[in-house]
């Protein structure tokens, strides 16, 4: 969906999902282009795959809010970098998974 406004004066973005302190989603007003914040903190498209990854941030970050309300912010905010890289390496292997299968097939066969 093309918006000629958008091209001229650029998105209107507006925060639709707040998935984490800083991990949050935003759609275009006009023409429903999505974005998200990645691992680094930048804008990202709102592919498919970060929607999967921020699904998962989304639980496992309600889940600590109600667990550690007595936690100070800042450690959440540690920790929440680090469940990001793991989500990231699990949603990865998730991809590679028929080529390790392949791969320990042919180590069998020795
Ligand atoms: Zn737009």
């Amino acid at each position: 969906m093309k918006n000629i406004h958008c091209v001229v004066f650029g998105h209107n973005y507006k925060v639709t999902k707040r998935v984490t302190y800083y991990v949050k989603e935003y759609t275009c007003s006009r023409c429903k282009k999505q974005l998200t914040t990645n691992g680094n903190g930048n804008l990202v498209p709102l592919t498919p795959k970060f929607k999967e990854i921020n699904d998962v941030l989304e639980r496992i970050h309600q889940n600590r809010h109600l667990k550690s309300r007595m936690k100070h912010e800042s450690d959440a905010i540690e920790h929440e970098e680090l469940d990001y890289i793991e989500i990231k390496h699990k949603v990865s292997s998730i991809d590679r998974m028929p080529t390790i299968n392949t791969e320990s097939l042919l180590v069998f066969k020795h």
